[in-house]
């Protein structure tokens, strides 16, 4: 492989209980995470704030007491959003530390960095507090992280399965991902032997995405724009009016982002509330029409803005510790 790192992302172990993040399947988990190693992978992602603030600990028992420390790479983040201030990072690395089992972390990552919490992170030097652990030894490479997950529809993926019936969708993405410049590891949340032997076979003989296959993403691209609810084209010459400051085309786009996907957690939720701390929110709104008069693909921008405000602001979904 060994240009193309593969990683275990942690955010998605199997558990027992659907409604327990923390009832893990550790027989489960301990295969699929031999059968990770097996194929000659050592990368883990975990974080404080995954499966309900347990993940570090599902970690420390499926590898870190089972395996020797030398032979896999860990990586968890610090929870920008949980830290109080400087003493409380502290606190919150000692006790990574210790759910984890280690006494040190290779990678050590600034967990969903935005705009507004990187006020917070020069507020209390986090960017300053990990070069300090770092120079202590406790961490041996420094990052940030962020993330999204679109996911594609039964008609782009049937256009796949047409070109290349033996490759899954999974593989698709990673080699896409894989294959832009820069990109050094692509991580990948499994939480089934399918999906471990799938992804790691992927990487083992990993084949660049070639310009062919390029054009196939891009009916497919077409095939998943043509399914987006507001056909917004982010021009923003609707915000410059906007009384509130209101972050329509961000909005829109997140909310067709989410129209997209499945599942229970939802990146594009974090990015609204992120947004949102700076901009007007989407109930904002006070009806006045500005934007409308602006926007050149005539959309009915309030009404929309109904939409988003209905899907983003009836509950958070970006989890907070008990
Ligand atoms: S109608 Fe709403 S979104 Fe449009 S300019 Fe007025 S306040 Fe802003
Ligand atoms: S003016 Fe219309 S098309 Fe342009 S960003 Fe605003 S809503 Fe989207």
């Amino acid at each position: 492989m060994e240009k193309y790192q593969f990683g275990y992302g942690c955010m998605r172990l199997p558990v027992a209980n659907a409604d327990d993040p923390a009832s893990f399947d550790y027989p489960l988990i301990e295969k699929l995470f031999d059968t990770y190693m097996d194929q000659g992978f050592t990368y883990f992602d975990a974080a404080y704030t995954y499966h309900g603030y347990h993940c570090e600990e599902a970690v420390k028992k499926a590898l870190v007491e089972r395996h020797p420390r030398d032979s896999f790479e860990l990586a968890t983040k610090l929870p920008l959003r949980d830290f109080k201030d400087a003493e409380d990072m502290e606190r919150i690395f000692n006790e990574q530390l210790e759910h984890c089992g280690v006494d040190y972390f290779d990678y050590y990552l600034l967990h969903n960095m935005g705009t507004n919490i990187y006020d917070k992170c020069q507020k209390y030097d986090a960017f300053g507090f990990a070069e300090k652990k770092k120079a202590e030894g406790k961490i041996k490479y420094l990052g940030i992280s962020f993330h999204d997950m679109p996911e594609l529809l039964d008609e782009a993926l049937k256009l796949m399965k047409d070109y290349d019936p033996d490759a899954s969708a999974a593989s698709w993405a990673f080699r896409f991902a894989a294959s832009q410049e820069g990109v050094v590891r692509v991580l990948s949340g499994m939480n089934s032997m399918e999906q471990v032997m799938d992804n790691t076979a992927t990487f083992r003989d990993f084949k660049p995405i070639t310009e062919e296959e390029l054009a196939i993403i891009d009916q497919v691209r077409e095939i998943i724009e043509k399914n987006t609810p507001i056909p917004c084209a982010a021009c923003s010459y609707c915000t410059h009016g906007c009384p509130k400051q209101i972050a329509i085309p961000q909005y829109f786009a997140l909310y067709n982002s989410i129209s997209r996907t499945t599942g229970s957690f939802s990146s594009q939720a974090v990015y609204y509330n992120n947004i949102s701390l700076k901009h007007g929110k989407a109930s904002d709104c006070i009806g006045c029409g500005q934007c409308e008069k602006a926007c050149p693909q005539h959309l009915p921008i309030r009404e929309y803005l109904k939409d988003v405000a209905a899907k983003f602001e009836a509950g958070s979904s970006f989890p907070t510790k008990k």
